[in-house]
């Protein structure tokens, strides 16, 4: 007979590695469903806060992030509309703000999981789910006392379960590898575009990480800046993603945790959602192993956003509206002890 499982995670991205990693290391019967096959690139800005480093500290993983390609950020740069732009030194170490590809950071966090003693199925998509809780992938059903949805911005269990909010008309991402250009060095660039904006950082030695972000009638103009920018051909594969933003879904609900992306969508321009990611698996494990009342991990996870989701969102009017984006950079420009204080609230001690 089919054994049933104490907990079943959907979705091996970062948090959901993270939540089955200690999950299995603290002896529950953890399966983790992923649809893909890993490694897969993920449409990402490729940037860890350095928020992200006590947690992969615990999980036991930081001497194996720091040997994957990484680039050590020495700089973030805001550029306006005009041109203009205001630039902050972070320290270049790895303690600081990295940018690693997310095919790599991600096949690391799951193949950890692994080794923790979580039974992991990849090419393995949820299609179907009953409360019970009985989780179908292919022909095959599976029993799991508790699940864990992280299955990303788009979450299939929240979709099954009539618990997705709409996000209808919301902004579509567009994300590339590219030859990292000549001079371009170890940094992040923040840009407002007329339709948009636009996140580089550097990967590695070689590689730069490209992403565009606009409304959907405004992804060709992106793109077509793009192309001209940085020789793109124009039949150059792009991967993408949408929603960028949506409503928060309660965390906590009867024998199910949503966490990561799944829970909660931050907008990108901060490069946080890989440590909210992180903090939320391991918070929900926390509560999974103690067997705590749904209600102890909703409050603990705001308390997780409390603190800096403020900047967040700051983040994500200014980038609403380019134009207005923009001119607020001017007037920080001004002010520089502001834009300093909110990019420190963000990215912490790796702020010289
Ligand atoms: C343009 C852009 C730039 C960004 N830049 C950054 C950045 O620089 N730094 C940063 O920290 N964050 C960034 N983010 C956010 C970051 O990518 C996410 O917050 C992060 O990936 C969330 O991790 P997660 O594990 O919750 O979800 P995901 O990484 O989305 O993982 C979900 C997993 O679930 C799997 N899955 C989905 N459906 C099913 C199913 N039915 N059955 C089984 N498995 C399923 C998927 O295949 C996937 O592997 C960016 C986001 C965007 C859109």
């Amino acid at each position: 007979m089919a054994h049933t499982y104490d907990v079943a995670v959907v979705g091996g991205g970062p948090a959901g590695s993270t939540c089955a990693a200690f999950c299995a290391e603290s002896g529950l019967k953890t399966l983790l469903l992923e649809k893909a096959i890993f490694p897969r690139e993920k449409v990402c800005g490729d940037c860890l806060n350095p928020g992200c480093r006590p947690i992969l500290d615990r999980l036991g993983l930081t001497e194996g992030v720091l040997t994957l390609p990484h680039s050590k950020l020495a700089e973030v740069e805001f550029i306006g509309l005009r041109g203009q732009s205001a630039k902050f030194a972070l320290n270049a170490n790895e303690h600081g703000e990295i940018a690693v590809k997310r095919s790599q950071f991600d096949h690391l966090l799951l193949q950890h999981a692994g080794e923790c003693g979580a039974e992991i199925r990849q090419n393995a998509a949820v299609t179907s789910i009953e409360r019970g809780w009985r989780i179908r992938v292919g022909d095959e059903c599976i029993s799991a006392k508790k699940v864990v949805a992280a299955d990303g911005r788009n979450s299939t269990v929240a979709r099954l379960l009539g618990l997705l909010p709409s996000s209808k008309k919301d902004r579509v991402a567009l994300q590339t590898h590219l030859p990292l250009p000549r001079d371009f060095g170890n940094r992040v660039v923040l840009r407002f575009l007329p339709d948009g904006y636009c996140g580089m950082s550097s990967v590695g030695n070689d590689q730069l990480n490209l992403c565009l972000v606009g409304k959907p009638h405004h992804i060709d103009a992106l793109k077509k800046w793009a192309e001209a920018q940085f020789a793109i051909a124009p039949d150059h594969s792009w991967r993408t993603i949408t929603p960028l933003a949506r409503r928060a879904i309660a965390p906590a609900h009867e024998n199910l945790f949503f966490i990561g992306d799944a829970a909660r969508v931050v907008e990108p321009f901060t490069g946080e959602g890989i440590y909210y990611a992180l903090a939320s698996g391991e918070l929900a494990a926390r509560h999974l192993i103690a067997h705590s009342p749904p209600a102890d991990y909703a409050r603990e996870h705001a308390l997780l956003y409390r603190d800096r989701l403020w900047v967040n969102e700051i983040a994500k009017r200014a980038v609403m509206q380019p134009r207005l984006g923009s001119l607020t950079l001017d007037l920080l420009r001004l002010n520089p002890a502001v834009l300093r204080f909110l990019t420190g609230k963000i990215v912490g001690n790796a702020l010289r």
